[in-house]
């Protein structure tokens, strides 16, 4: 029962999925700590 949430880069804006932010982005290469939690 995995929670999904939706993580936006700050970098690129990419949006990714899953219950906690990846630690690159798949994208830009940004940290795990360019993305933010966005409100559904
Ligand atoms: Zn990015």
């Amino acid at each position: 029962m995995g929670e999904t949430k939706k993580w936006a880069c700050s970098d690129c804006s990419y949006i990714f999925e899953g219950p906690e932010p990846p630690d690159f982005c798949p994208l830009c290469g940004a940290p795990r700590e360019a993305f933010a939690e966005v409100a559904s």
